[in-house]
């Protein structure tokens, strides 16, 4: 087999010398106050939507990423179809987006009723492309005083969607000053990038929404959970509004001024969440010394690490390589796989899947470049 290929493995079995079998590509890690929160939780009887964690995660969730207003929520995707809705996005709207990501991203867009529509990434930070969106605005865009139209379908394009891949963040200064220029709202899908940052700002302070994921594979989990983030009070009222079924507030009675949604996170999910930030710079510091090991291993070996992006201070949430070509990429996940080494391809671009088939979309050419090279490597923090 591949000299470099073996290289790494053996790298891999050493660094994670405790794991006997298989070896899973990003693994959460408890060892602050989880259990003690939980137990207080369960103590309290607030396990479910209303308790003192709810809160007290938001609170923190905002200190720490420097934004106005944070709302709890069951998990990242539905965070994603909260912001989609209170940015204004309706049945048979269009939404700006791209392929290069995990399919959530575009299944949030679908639960309105609208549809994506894939735009090109740039190859050095795996996100959205702004001469892409550039491009296909000055080509499609139709300016009119109720918002940006798509001259190709006569739908209205109702906001755009860049997604931070593996915590990279790409040229979002950029998108956002082009969005802005066309009165298309930006949300950031941040489900990947807690604790990164651009040009000193955090991720998910540069839209109008953003949304981040507390799945078991992120930065930070909370078993399942999402957060939805705004500096707009008003946007965040309207939010915790409508993840909580949209009930006025009223001692007894059952009130309801909209078909809201029970998308609240439960007490018992936060108490972990309130936990796991407090450890959160540990967790950064801990993925930033196994990315330094492994530029030291590829500075010897023959296989390309990915760096992150200028301008980024980068959460190190997954680390990858770029592979020669397809036929590489599928000799190495074979070997990793018969090797215990669970390292996973970048994902199936959203176009060749049959429910976006019909999307319209650009040249794709960075995006299929990128889908037929990139594979994550193993990148669990260690203690
Ligand atoms: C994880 C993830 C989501 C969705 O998060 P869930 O909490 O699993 O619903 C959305 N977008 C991207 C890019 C993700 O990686």
């Amino acid at each position: 087999m591949n000299n470099d290929f073996l290289n790494l493995f053996s790298f891999t079995r050493k660094y994670y010398e405790n794991y006997t079998k298989k070896i899973s590509l990003h693994e959460p890690v408890f060892f602050g106050n989880e259990k003690k929160y939980v137990n207080d939780a369960i103590d309290s009887t607030f396990v479910s939507s209303v308790g003192k964690y709810v809160d007290l995660f938001e609170k923190n969730f905002s200190e720490y990423t420097k934004s106005n207003k944070s709302v709890a929520v069951v998990n990242g995707t539905s965070a994603l179809q909260v912001c989609l809705r209170l940015c204004g996005v309706k049945s048979g709207d269009e939404v700006l987006t791209q392929s290069l990501t995990f399919i959530a991203t575009a299944n949030a867009i679908s639960y309105l009723n609208a549809k994506p529509i894939f735009l090109d990434v740039d190859i050095d930070t795996l996100g959205l492309s702004p001469k892409s969106l550039n491009d296909f605005l000055n080509e499609f865009g139709d300016k009119r005083q109720n918002g940006t139209f798509n001259k190709k379908t006569g739908k209205r394009i109702a906001a755009c969607m860049p997604m931070h891949t593996f915590g990279f963040i790409g040229r979002i200064d950029e998108i956002v000053t082009i969005c802005d220029d066309w009165n298309i709202p930006v949300i950031e899908d941040s489900a990947e990038a807690l604790g990164s940052k651009y040009k000193g700002k955090n991720a998910g302070s540069f839209g109008k929404m953003s949304a981040f994921s507390f799945n078991g594979n992120k930065i930070i989990t909370t078993g399942g959970g999402g957060m939805i983030v705004t500096n707009s009070d008003k946007l965040g009222l309207e939010a915790k509004h409508i993840t909580t079924t949209a009930k006025i507030s009223h001692k007894w009675e059952y009130d309801h001024d909209n078909v809201g949604y029970n998308f609240r996170m439960p007490n018992i999910n936060a108490a972990i969440g309130c936990a796991q930030l407090e450890n959160i710079e540990k967790i950064l510091h801990n993925k930033s010394l196994l990315h330094f090991e492994y530029q030291y291993l590829f500075s010897e070996i023959g296989i390309e690490l990915v760096k992150p992006p200028k301008n980024n201070t980068w959460n190190y949430w997954l680390n990858c390589v770029k592979l020669n070509d397809r036929r590489e990429r599928d000799l190495f996940l074979k070997e990793s796989h018969k090797n215990g080494i669970l390292n996973r391809p970048v994902w199936k671009l959203l176009f060749k899947l049959d429910m976006y088939s019909s999307c319209q979309k650009d040249s794709q050419k960075n995006s299929i470049f990128l889908e037929d090279r990139i594979v994550n490597i193993i990148s669990s923090a260690k203690f």
